[in-house]
C-alpha cells in the first residue's frame, strides 16, 4: 500500500481520490472546502487539517487544483516542498499555464523531489470511471514512478516530454478541440439554413473528410450521438468556462512563444462571448445556440 496525500478533491480530484482508495491505497485528503472533503472521507480516506499535515508522511503527493496561482501557492507558499517526506514523488494534475508548471518543476527539483506535471482529459465522467488520459511532463524516472499510481485513475498514461510538456500537450489538444467544435457547429447551422436534416448531414459528414471527434463522439445537435450533452440540454459535460480557461492558456503560450494561432484566438473570443451571455456553466458544444443566433 502506498501512502498518498491528495490535495484538492473537487469535481475531478474527489472521484480520483476515491478511485485510489478503491484500489487499496492509503489516501490522506485535504481541501479548503469541508463539503467536498466529506465524500472522500466517507469513501475511506483520512482527513488532514492542512496541506502540511496531509503531505508529511506521504510517499506520493497529488494535487488537483483550479489554476496556476493555486498550484504555485500550495507548492511554494503553503509548503508541500517544505513539508513533504524526502524522496516523495510529487504529481500536479491540475490544468495550469506552462510557466507555472515549469516554475514548480524547478523548485521541486531543487528541493530534491521527483515532480511530474500530469494534466488529464476525460472530464468528470472519466474521473469517476478511472478512465482518464494523463499527459505527463518530467523526467523518465518520475514518469516510471508515477505510472502505476496514475493507472489506478486512468486508462492512457503518456509521457509527453520534459518539464511542462504535459501542460503544453493539454492546451494544444484543447485549442484544437475548441476550433473543431466551432467548425462542426457552423456546418450544422449552415446545413439547417440550407434545409438539410441534421441526421442526414451527420451521416454524410461522419463518413466524409469532415469527420472529427466533435462530430462523431460529441455531436452538438441532439439525435445522432445519443450520449452527447446536446441530448441532455447541454448539461453535465465540459463547461464552457473551463474551455475558455484552456483557450486563454493556449493564447498566453502562443504569445510567449511567438506561435501564430489565429483560429485559436478567434475561438477564445467566441467562447468569451458565449460565457458572457451567462452560459459559462453550459457544455461547450452549446455554442451552436449562439451561432444560430438563439439565446
Ligand atoms: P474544482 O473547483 O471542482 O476543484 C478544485 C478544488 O481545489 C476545490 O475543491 C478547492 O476548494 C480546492 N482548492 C483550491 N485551493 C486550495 C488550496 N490552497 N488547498 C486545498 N484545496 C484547494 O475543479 P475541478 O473541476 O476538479 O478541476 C480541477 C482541475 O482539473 C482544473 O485545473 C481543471 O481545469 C482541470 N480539469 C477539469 C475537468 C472537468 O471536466 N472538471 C476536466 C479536465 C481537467
Amino acid at each position: 500500500m502506498t501512502t498518498i496525500a491528495f490535495i484538492g478533491v473537487g469535481n475531478m480530484g474527489g472521484p480520483m481520490a476515491r478511485n485510489l482508495v478503491k484500489a487499496g491505497e492509503g489516501v490522506t485528503a485535504f481541501d479548503l472546502s469541508a463539503a467536498v472533503l466529506e465524500p472522500v472521507v466517507a469513501a475511506g480516506a483520512a482527513k488532514a487539517a492542512s496541506v502540511k499535515e496531509a503531505v508529511k508522511d506521504a510517499d506520493v503527493v497529488i494535487t488537483m487544483l483550479p489554476a496556476g496561482q493555486h498550484v504555485r501557492a500550495v507548492y511554494l507558499e503553503d509548503g508541500i516542498l517544505g513539508a513533504a517526506k524526502k524522496g516523495a514523488l510529487v504529481v500536479d494534475s491540475s490544468t495550469i499555464d506552462v510557466d507555472s508548471a515549469r516554475a514548480v518543476h524547478a523548485a521541486a527539483e531543487k528541493a530534491g523531489f521527483d515532480f511530474l506535471d500530469a494534466p488529464v482529459s476525460g472530464g468528470t465522467g472519466g474521473a469517476e470511471a478511472a478512465s482518464l488520459a494523463f499527459m505527463c511532463g518530467g523526467s523518465e524516472k518520475a514518469f516510471r514512478r508515477a505510472e502505476p499510481i496514475l493507472q489506478k485513475m486512468g486508462k492512457r498514461i503518456v509521457h509527453a516530454g520534459g518539464a511542462g510538456a504535459g501542460q503544453a500537450a493539454k492546451i494544444c489538444n484543447n485549442m484544437l478541440l475548441a476550433i473543431s467544435m466551432i467548425g462542426t457547429c457552423e456546418a450544422f447551422v449552415l446545413g439547417e439554413k440550407l434545409g438539410l436534416e441534421p441526421q442526414k448531414l451527420f451521416d454524410i459528414m461522419s463518413a466524409a473528410s469532415g469527420q472529427c471527434w466533435s462530430l462523431t463522439t460529441y455531436c452538438p445537435v441532439p439525435g445522432p450521438v445519443p450520449t452527447s450533452p446536446a441530448n441532455r440540454g447541454y448539461t453535465g459535460g465540459f463547461a464552457a468556462a473551463l474551455m475558455l480557461k484552456d483557450l486563454k492558456l493556449s493564447q498566453a503560450a502562443a504569445q510567449s512563444t511567438g506561435a501564430a494561432t489565429p483560429l485559436g484566438a478567434e475561438a477564445a473570443q467566441l467562447y468569451s462571448l458565449f460565457a458572457n451571455q451567462g452560459r459559462a456553466n453550459m457544455d461547450f458544444s452549446c455554442i451552436i445556440e449562439m451561432l444560430r443566433g438563439i439565446r
